[in-house]
């Protein structure tokens, strides 16, 4: 393999080929680094509006620094794996507090930090700083484990060994940031699940050219585990029943319902009612239907329950209702908290929300 070439034909293809994305116009480390964190299990067309939402409320590292939590999980509400915001405001903080809010140029101080890991280091690191690290993420290795026609699972310690060692070999030592784009762009948008070879800038150096790219990379594959859950919807005139952030929660730091694991529809109801400091009556209880929702390898199949407490209910009367971390918020206060993606796809299950 030419590999002065193979840089050559992949730097001139990505100049012209690359996608018009918001992270690209500037090399502000701290949208490189927003931009990568983002990325990080979630798709690019998810993750665009987000960005340019994101980046309007908070310009800096800084302004993430400084902000309430309620506000950045808010921002980031419906693109999950909310460690991420989390990690991303303590690294923020750290970088004020060390480094004056600005990125150190240097890769063992990147890092460091909170949240920060090899791929997301080498990414900021050669991108904004022009230093020469290789980024491997799956687009990587994809393009990777065909160019060499690597026929080995790819989460072994050899392999990630194997990724790490040509990866390294091919970067290009003048433009690594463009390089690494580059090599991660190609694996996005070419060099796919369905690879389109007869395009490929690389197809001349690719050692699985018309033979079976998509057979590869070999994986080992994810076990998924069903979840049962049901979610109740409990509401009077304009007021719903929620449970407040508690570490207790699905996920750590955001609203839900009134939710539990359950066996069975009878199982449903009877786990829910273990929840609720009063007894609900069964026969006013609605079945919604049922949403899915997926977190880390659970599939969560949630049952939706609706219960309206008839009449305009009195302060008093409502706090019976509000035990422990269950408390009643107004339906217009719901798009101002931080409420997780399994209880918004349950509400639209309901027809009042619906109607907002
Ligand atoms: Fe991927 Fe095909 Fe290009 Fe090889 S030739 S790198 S398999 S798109």
């Amino acid at each position: 393999m030419n590999v002065a070439k193979l840089r050559k034909s992949l730097l001139s293809w990505f100049e012209l080929n690359k996608r018009d994305l918001p992270f690209r116009k500037s090399k502000d480390p701290y949208k490189i680094w927003l931009s990568e964190i983002m990325l990080q299990q979630t798709t690019m067309a998810v993750v665009v509006p987000y960005f340019e939402r994101f980046v309007r409320k908070f310009p800096t590292i800084a302004a993430v620094a400084k902000s309430k939590d309620d506000n950045l999980l808010n921002a980031w509400k419906g693109l999950g794996y909310y460690a991420r915001i989390r990690n991303l405001k303590l690294a923020c903080r750290e970088v004020c507090e060390k480094y004056g809010g600005k990125l150190p140029k240097d890769f063992n101080k990147i890092r460091a930090l909170k949240g920060v890991g090899d791929y997301t280091t080498a990414a900021i690191a050669s991108i904004c700083f022009n230093l020469p690290h290789a980024v491997i993420d799956g687009n990587v290795k994809r393009v990777l484990a065909r160019l060499f026609h690597f026929r080995e699972n790819t989460d072994t310690t050899r392999a990630r060994g194997f990724f790490k060692e040509k990866a390294e070999t091919l970067l290009d030592r003048k433009s690594p940031g463009d390089f690494n784009q580059a090599l991660m762009e190609l694996g996005a948008t070419v060099c796919t699940k369905s690879p389109h070879c007869l395009i490929c800038p690389l197809n001349q150096a690719c050692a699985s050219f018309g033979k079976d790219p998509e057979n590869l990379p070999i994986k080992t594959k994810m076990r998924f585990r069903p979840v049962d859950y049901s979610s109740l919807i409990l509401h009077n005139e304009d007021k719903i029943l929620l449970k407040k952030p508690s570490s207790e929660n699905l996920i750590k730091d955001m609203w839900e319902l009134p939710s539990c694991y359950a066996g069975s529809v009878t199982h449903h109801i009877d786990s829910i009612q273990k929840r609720l400091p009063v007894a609900l009556n069964k026969k006013k209880l609605q079945r919604m239907g049922s949403v899915k929702h997926s977190i880390t390898d659970k599939r969560i199949k949630a049952h939706v329950f609706g219960y309206e407490l008839r009449g305009r209910l009195s302060g008093r009367q409502l706090t019976k209702w509000t035990k422990g971390d269950l408390t009643f918020i107004a339906w217009e206060e719901l798009q101002k908290i931080p409420l997780n993606t399994l209880a918004r796809k349950a509400l639209q299950k309901f027809s009042p929300w619906s109607k907002n």
